[in-house]
C-alpha cells in the first residue's frame, strides 16, 4: 500500500474531488506494431483518412498563415508537407498496405514514411536532405492526429486527469470524458486552462511541478482545488475528513444559491450589476435560470478551439442567436475572437512569446474576411437588440478606429440586404477591452470611440507586472492589489465616466471577493463574474456599504506596497463583511 503524500499547488478551480489518477502524457505517439483483425481494417482506414484530411487542414492552415507572417519563400516547407498528405499514390500505397499487411495504420504510415526519409537521406543534394526534418514532422503530425482522438477516447470516465501541462483544448476534450480534476505540473492561476477548468466547474490545482512523475496511473487522488493541494493515496482518516469537507462545500453552495434573483445592490443602495462570464454553450443554463443576470464577456473562441478551425457564418448565426434568446431581456456581450496566446490549436505555429505575439484583434485586422464574418454574423443575430460587441487586446486608437470602420462596413452591407436592413440592430453597443496598458494611456481617446469599457484583468495584470499569467514559477508576482494595479484600474473606470461610457470588468479578479470589495469601491458599473461564484459574488456586494468602500479605496491608493493594500483590504472584509454575510438574503 502507498504511503499518503500532498503536494501543494495553485489553486486555479475551487472545489473537491476524490478519485483514480489518468496519466496524461502528450509527446506519446503511439505506434501500434500489433497486427489488427479482418473486421477492424476498415475502421482503421477510415482513422487514417481522418488523420490525413486533418493534418491537411492544419498544414493549409499554417501555410496560408506562415505566407502572410513569413512570406511564400519561408513558407516552402509547409508546402512541400502538404505535397506529401496530397500525393494520393502515396496514401493509396499505405491504405493497400493495411488491407493487406492487417497492421495498424500508423506502422504502416511510420514506415513508408521510413522509406521516403532514405531515399532522401542518401541524396547527394543538401537541400534533399534537409527534407528528411520537413517529412518527419509530416508523420509526427499524422501519427498523433491518429492517437489524440484515441488517446482522449481511452481515459477512463470520471478519472482525474494528471499532466505535466494541459492546453484548454485539453481540458475541453477531457471534460467530455467526465473529468472530475485537474492536476498539472505548470500552469499559473489565470492560464486559459485554468479559466476553462473554472468555467466547467471542475476542481484544479496546477504548478504543482513534479506531480506527473510521481504519480501512478489508477493511484486515489484528492484533488483540493480550494488550498491548491493534491493528496496521494490518502489515509483513511483524511478520506474522512475530505468527505466532510466536500459535504460542507456543497451545503454552502446551496445556501448561496438561495440569493440568485435577488438585486445586486450594496447596503447603501448603489446597484452594481453582476453579469457573468460563459466560455460554453453548455453553461447557458445559469443564465437562462437566473432572472437577473446578462453576460458580461462570451469567449468566442471556444468554437475555434472545439473545432480545431473556424465555424462558418451560419454555425455562428445559430450560436450567437442562441446566446441572445437565453439571456433576454438581460444583455449579452460577445466578444470578437480572441486566439493566440495560450489559446491556440494543436497545430498552430509556436511563437518565442506568444503573449506579446500574434494574438486577438491583430489576427482579426490582418484576417479581415474571417473577422467580418463574425461581424456580420453577430449583426444578423442581433434582432433582439441585447447583444454587444467587444474587442479584445486593443492597444491602439488605429485599431480601433480599423476595427470601427470595417463594423460600419459590414453594418452599410446589411442595409442593402432585404433581409436583415430590418431586422438587425443598428444601435449595437460597440466596445473595447482594455487590457493593455497602451489602452490604459489612450483611455481618454479611446473611451471617445466607443460606448463601453470592459477590463480584462487577466491580461492586464500579467502586461502591468510583467508576470506571464500561465507561468507558475512567477505565478506569487502575479498581484491583484499590486498599487500599480488598483492605480491603473482607477484611472481607467475615471476616463470612462469623464466621456460617460460605462465599465465593466471580466478579468477573474472579479470572481475573487476579496478583490470584488475593493471594485465596488473603484465604482465599477458592472462585474462580470464566474457562474460558480455569482451568488457568493452578489452576497459580497449585498453585505457591502459603498461609502465605506469608497473610503477603504481613498485610504489604499496612498499605499506602495502589494502587503499594505492586501491587509486593509482582509481587514476591512474580517469587520465589515464576514459577520454579515449569514445575515444577507
Ligand atoms: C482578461 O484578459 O481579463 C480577459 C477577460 O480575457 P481572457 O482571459 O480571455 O484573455
Ligand atoms: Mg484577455
Amino acid at each position: 500500500m502507498n504511503k499518503e503524500r500532498i503536494y501543494k499547488g495553485i489553486p486555479a478551480s475551487q472545489g473537491i474531488s476524490i478519485g483514480e489518477a489518468y496519466l496524461y502524457t502528450k509527446k506519446q505517439i503511439i505506434i501500434n506494431t500489433a497486427l489488427i483483425t479482418e473486421e477492424d481494417v476498415p475502421k482503421e482506414i477510415e482513422e487514417f483518412q481522418k488523420a490525413i484530411e486533418l493534418s491537411q487542414k492544419e498544414l493549409r492552415k499554417i501555410y496560408n498563415i506562415a505566407i502572410e507572417r513569413i512570406g511564400v519563400k519561408n513558407s516552402k516547407i509547409f508546402e512541400a508537407q502538404l505535397e506529401i498528405l496530397n500525393d494520393t499514390i502515396f496514401i493509396e500505397k499505405v491504405i493497400n498496405r493495411i488491407r493487406e499487411e492487417k497492421r495498424s495504420a500508423s506502422y504502416i504510415f511510420d514506415d513508408e514514411i521510413n522509406k521516403l526519409g532514405s531515399i532522401l537521406l542518401s541524396a547527394q543534394d543538401d537541400y534533399m536532405r534537409e527534407r528528411f526534418e520537413d517529412i518527419n514532422d509530416v508523420r509526427n503530425r499524422v501519427v498523433r492526429n491518429m492517437s489524440r482522438e484515441k488517446l482522449i477516447s481511452k481515459v477512463t470516465e470520471n478519472s482525474i486527469i494528471v499532466a505535466h501541462e494541459l492546453t484548454p483544448g485539453d481540458t475541453i476534450l477531457f471534460s467530455r470524458r467526465k473529468a472530475q480534476g485537474y492536476v498539472t505540473d505548470t500552469g499559473g492561476i489565470n492560464s486559459h486552462a485554468a479559466i476553462i477548468s473554472r468555467a466547467l466547474n471542475i476542481p484544479a490545482v496546477v504548478g504543482v511541478k513534479v506531480i506527473s512523475q510521481n504519480i501512478r496511473p489508477k493511484e486515489i487522488l484528492i484533488v483540493d482545488g480550494i488550498e491548491g493541494i493534491v493528496i496521494a493515496s490518502p489515509n483513511p482518516e483524511t478520506l474522512e475528513k475530505y468527505e466532510e469537507k466536500l459535504r460542507k462545500f456543497r451545503e454552502q453552495e446551496e445556501k448561496l444559491f438561495g440569493l440568485i434573483d435577488l438585486p445586486s445592490i450594496t447596503l447603501d443602495g448603489k446597484t452594481v450589476d453582476l453579469a457573468v462570464n460563459i466560455d460554453f454553450e453548455d453553461e447557458i443554463n445559469f443564465v437562462k435560470n437566473c432572472k437577473e443576470c446578462g453576460i458580461g464577456l462570451y469567449r468566442t473562441e471556444h468554437m475555434f478551439i472545439e473545432r480545431g478551425e473556424f465555424p462558418s457564418e451560419a454555425e455562428q448565426i445559430e450560436e450567437y442567436t442562441y446566446i441572445s434568446e437565453a439571456a433576454y431581456p438581460k444583455s449579452a456581450t460577445i466578444r470578437t475572437y480572441d486566439i493566440g496566446g495560450d489559446k491556440l490549436l494543436p497545430s498552430s505555429e509556436k511563437e518565442p512569446n506568444p503573449y506579446l505575439g500574434w494574438r486577438g484583434i491583430r489576427i482579426c485586422l490582418d484576417r479581415i474576411g474571417i473577422f467580418k464574418e463574425q461581424i456580420r454574423a453577430i449583426l444578423k443575430s442581433s434582432k433582439l437588440k441585447n447583444l454587444k460587441v467587444m474587442l479584445p487586446m486593443i492597444s491602439s486608437l488605429e485599431e480601433i478606429r480599423c476595427a470601427k470602420k470595417i463594423f460600419e462596413e459590414v453594418k452599410k452591407e446589411l442595409d442593402n440586404d432585404p433581409f436583415y436592413s430590418d431586422v438587425y440592430d443598428k444601435n449595437i453597443p460597440f466596445g473595447a477591452m482594455i487590457e493593455v496598458p497602451s489602452a490604459v494611456i489612450l483611455a481618454d481617446e479611446i473611451a471617445k470611440e466607443v460606448d463601453f469599457f470592459s477590463i480584462g484583468t487577466n491580461d492586464l495584470i500579467q502586461y502591468i507586472l510583467a508576470v506571464d499569467r500561465g507561468n507558475e514559477l512567477v505565478a506569487d508576482l502575479y498581484k491583484e492589489f499590486h498599487p500599480a494595479v488598483i492605480r491603473t484600474l482607477k484611472n481607467i473606470v475615471e476616463a470612462a465616466h469623464r466621456n460617460n461610457i460605462k465599465v465593466s470588468i471580466c478579468g477573474e479578479m472579479a470572481s475573487n471577493p476579496l478583490s470584488s470589495i475593493v471594485l465596488v469601491g473603484l465604482e465599477l458599473d458592472e462585474l462580470s463574474v464566474l457562474p460558480s461564484l455569482y451568488t457568493e459574488i452578489k452576497q459580497i456586494i449585498r453585505a457591502c456599504s459603498f461609502s465605506d468602500a469608497k473610503k477603504l479605496i481613498n485610504s489604499i491608493l496612498n499605499y506602495s506596497t502589494e502587503e499594505e493594500i492586501r491587509n486593509a483590504v482582509k481587514n476591512f472584509y474580517e469587520i465589515e463583511i464576514k459577520p454579515y454575510l449569514n445575515q444577507i438574503t
